[in-house]
């Protein structure tokens, strides 16, 4: 009977790997540790969702997982942000979402709704159905705490926040450069501002705000939020929610961890820019030559270089059929190959990261990333490409004390020589020691 079914909370993710995989581990502990069942109703971007359907594939039983139909974006210029993609795959599927959570509400027992950063725009779906909207917060509470001064940022403001002469202070949280606000806020004029604005300031009227992060990490941020005393709703640190690797993963991973049990101990830079994350050619041409120098031993996930756009790889395209891994320098591969492994596109990187010969990570800052990083100890080199990462980057170096952090030229590019002496400053020298112990 009704009675006797499992409480239900429908989840709605906006498109992304990195909203996804936090959002699937907290799903897990909701059915293994409270019983509960989950419905996952999936916007659709319009990309073949390859990777999210994959990593629905091996849920336990109580996970159910609904994709909607893809949205159309024929009318977008090429060249619009990523949000305005992420929030549109959400608001443009609104109707559909609509019905299928009103046959959700109507025949289980459902009690929470519980969408994602970009997700408040759903919310009127679920208090029309009597159940409580939550939010999920797949980044950090210093995020969280920009996402409530936005609106009085926006008052006080009215140039671009790279152009503020000083620092921006967050309540509890290290001062943040204007440069280093979060992507979607660096042009005011555009869609995705004032969207996001929007949003955010649907925020308070959560029924309750659940944050990937944890007390031992901002508590000071957290602390400074509850304190306020603005009337937010209740904020929940329920991280680190890191992913866990599914078997098929370590078996497509198997040449890469065998290759890692032969390093010695410390020794590996992992290098990856997370799911999206793509580099130029110059750029790819100028960090292979910087691993070269610097002599360590790495563990590269490469993806094939694209020119226009640092997150090229966001949504999740189809493989071109070029041939894989030709753009990167002459004889690169046959050089390095005693101290260097290339791997394309993915790597299972949980598996990289708690492996002991891994001693140093060189990242893009995504914070599923970062924690992952925390997590089992290994200091990093940040080099942030979009989104929130310049934000989460200024909190790894000037907060944490547990990463470098890279400068480009004045051509906007990593030299080479810089890249090969992080390389060696992390796994090598006095200062990556004192990160590594910090972390
Ligand atoms: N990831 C992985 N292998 C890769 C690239 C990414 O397993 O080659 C995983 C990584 O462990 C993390 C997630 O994908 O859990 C990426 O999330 P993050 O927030 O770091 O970055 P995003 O992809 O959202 O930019």
């Amino acid at each position: 009977t009704m009675q006797e079914a499992p409480l239900h909370v429908v989840i709605v993710p906006t498109p992304g790997i990195g909203h996804l995989i936090p959002l699937i581990e907290f799903a897990k502990r909701l059915v293994y540790h409270h019983s509960f069942a989950v419905t996952f109703i999936i916007p659709n971007d319009g990309s073949p969702m390859k990777l999210p359907k994959q990593l629905f594939s091996s849920l336990p039983e109580t996970i159910y997982s609904l994709f909607l139909p893809p949205v159309s974006f024929v009318d977008l210029s090429e060249d619009v942000k990523i949000e305005t993609r992420i929030i549109l795959s959400l608001t443009r599927s609104l109707h559909l979402l609509r019905d299928s959570f009103k046959v959700l509400a109507q025949s289980k027992r459902v009690v929470a709704f519980v969408v994602d950063i970009f997700g408040t725009d759903a919310f009127d779906i679920a208090k029309e159905f009597g159940v409580q909207p939550y939010l999920f917060i797949a980044t950090n509470v210093m995020g969280l705490s920009l996402i409530f001064e936005l609106p009085k940022l926006d008052q006080m403001f009215s140039c671009e926040y790279r152009d503020l002469p000083e620092p921006i202070k967050l309540p509890g949280c290290v001062p943040l450069s204007g440069s280093d606000v979060p992507d979607p806020l660096q042009h005011r004029q555009d869609f995705a501002y004032r969207q996001t604005l929007e949003i955010c300031k649907k925020y308070p009227s959560a029924a309750g705000i659940i944050v990937n992060s944890f007390m031992e990490l901002e508590n000071d941020a957290f602390e400074a939020l509850m304190e306020v005393g603005r009337g937010l709703p209740a904020v929940y640190p329920v991280g680190p929610l890191t992913k866990s690797v599914s078997s098929s993963e370590i078996e497509g991973c198997k040449d890469c961890l065998r290759w890692l049990d032969e390093q010695p101990s410390g020794s590996v830079l992992y290098v990856c820019f997370g799911s999206g994350g793509t580099l130029s050619h110059e750029q790819i041409n100028e960090l292979a030559v910087g691993l070269e120098l610097s002599g360590q031993r790495f563990l590269w996930v490469v993806k094939n270089p694209v020119d226009k756009a640092a997150n090229a790889a966001y949504f999740d395209s189809e493989e071109t059929g070029k041939e894989p891994l030709a753009f990167l320098p002459d004889g690169f591969l046959e050089r390095t190959k005693d101290i260097g492994l290339v791997v394309p596109n993915w790597a299972s990187q949980v598996q990289v990261l708690s492996h002991g010969s891994t001693g140093g990570f060189l990242s893009h800052c995504g914070w599923n990333s970062v924690l992952e990083s925390i997590v089992h100890g290994v200091p990093l080199i940040a080099w942030p490409l979009y989104a929130e990462q310049k934000m989460n980057a200024a909190m790894l170096k000037d907060g944490l004390k547990v990463a470098l952090r890279v400068q480009h030229n004045e051509d906007g590019v990593v030299g080479r020589q810089d890249i090969a002496n992080y390389a060696k400053e992390l796994i090598e020298g006095d200062e990556g020691q004192l990160l590594r112990k910090r972390n």
